[in-house]
């Protein structure tokens, strides 16, 4: 095994940090505004740091998985980092699924401008109870076909960034009578597409980013059959090949926030004191600092395997479910344990750690939770278990 880093991409790990601290944590108290994030993301293409995962000849960096990890950890020490980078969710994950499955004209129509920053997109797969949820195969919306498409109706909410979105890559029933697995299609919907309706953003804990995690109506829209990604059917086998490699990038993204969280953590127990010493040399002290080293540590090894698996031709759907389980619950201990140190400045509004618990509790629940990624990984492990 060789975990030497190539020259190269120490090179850019090394600038994506200093732009990073350079740039973006100084805007982090600033208004976040379209007006910010296309000023971030002309001094990000200045720094030579921009589109990290986008093909060069469409204007990214061309990093594969194992490079991407490198720097989507950097990039992630502060939100507003993937923003600038233009490697956030919901859009890096829909980059992806186009650049790999859309045909020429849907790239031509959705992914150049999207990876432009003209537009944005959303995902929308997740409905309200009695709805898709941990299950999507229990999906309500259904697209009927209608002469020269489908047409589609039904209730998704939780789709990122869909307050202000321009398209929306949206999963429906097209044959119930399929299997379970054969039975939704993924269509590209523009979002001005009558009958489509942004309902409201659902308040959440945290919430960062553009457009909020929006409830969505759709109510007999109309798609012509070059909306669909792949071929009718194949809906749920794209989401999944979407997921795999965005639980991946969302790991990624959290082991920034997770050592940014030690560090803030650390520097105030070497400052501050309590019972005549500083806070560093007690040990129950050194003890979470440790607990929480170990667990990035470990979470960063884990996830570079899974990168590098991905990079070498793997679907690494156990390995990103191992990697999803372990890092959300890590980063979760990680920043509370950084609240803890921090005492009551912890819980204030004068470090970003507020902001960091608030949003990562979530990191639990979407792109499946815990409790469904450790079924499908004790299925896998049953079944190769004779
Ligand atoms: C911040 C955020 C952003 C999101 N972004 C998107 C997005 O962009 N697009 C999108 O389509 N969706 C998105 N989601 C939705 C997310 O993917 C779903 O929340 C997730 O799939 C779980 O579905 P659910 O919330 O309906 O939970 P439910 O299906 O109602 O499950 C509730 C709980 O039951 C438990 N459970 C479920 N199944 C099992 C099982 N087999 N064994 C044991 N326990 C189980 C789990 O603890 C789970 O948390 C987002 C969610 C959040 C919170």
């Amino acid at each position: 095994m060789d975990f030497q880093l190539s020259a190269p991409l120490v090179e850019l790990r090394d600038r994506v940090a200093e732009f990073v601290r350079n740039e973006v944590i100084p805007a982090e108290s600033q208004e976040f505004t379209p007006a910010l994030v296309q000023e971030l993301r002309a001094k990000a293409r200045h720094a030579g740091v921009f589109g990290p995962q986008l093909p060069r000849e469409l204007g990214g960096l061309g990093l594969g998985t194992v490079g991407m990890c490198v720097v989507f950890e950097q990039a992630g020490r502060s939100f507003l980092g993937p923003v600038a980078l233009h490697c956030s969710a919901p859009d890096e994950g829909n980059m992806h699924l186009l650049a790999h499955h859309a045909n020429d004209a849907q790239r031509k129509q959705y992914l150049e401008p999207l990876i432009e920053g003209k537009i944005r997109s959303c995902f929308a797969m997740t409905e309200p109870a009695p709805g898709a949820g941990s299950d999507p195969t229990m999906m309500m919306t259904r697209a009927e076909r209608v002469d020269g498409g489908w047409e589609i109706t039904g209730r998704k909410w939780f789709a990122t960034g869909a307050d202000g979105a321009d398209f929306a890559v949206a999963i429906a029933v097209t044959d119930p009578n399929a299997d379970r697995h054969h039975r939704a299609t993924m269509f590209l919907v523009p979002t001005n597409t009558p009958g489509y309706r942004f309902v409201r953003n659902v308040p959440v804990m945290g919430g960062h980013g553009f457009g909020g995690h929006g409830e969505v109506d759709f109510d007999h829209v109309r798609v012509p059959d070059s909306a669909i990604v792949g071929k009718a059917g194949d809906g749920f086998k794209l989401a999944m090949i979407r997921l795999g490699p965005a639980r991946l990038t969302h790991c990624m993204r959290w082991m920034g926030v997770a050592q940014r969280a030690i560090e803030i953590a650390t520097s105030y127990a070497k400052e501050r004191a309590a019972f005549g010493k500083k806070l560093a040399e007690h040990q129950s002290i050194q003890w979470m600092i440790a607990d929480s080293e170990i667990e990035l540590h470990a979470s960063r090894l884990m996830v570079l395997h899974a990168a590098w698996e991905h990079e070498n031709g793997s679907e690494i759907r156990h390995e990103s479910s191992i990697c999803k389980v372990f890092v959300a619950e890590a980063v979760n201990r990680i920043i509370d344990r950084a609240v803890q140190i921090c005492g009551a400045l912890g819980v204030s509004g004068d470090t970003p750690l507020d902001d960091f618990y608030r949003e990562v509790r979530a990191f639990r629940i979407y792109d499946g939770p815990s409790e469904v990624h450790r079924m499908v990984i004790a299925r896998n492990v049953l079944k190769r278990t004779s």
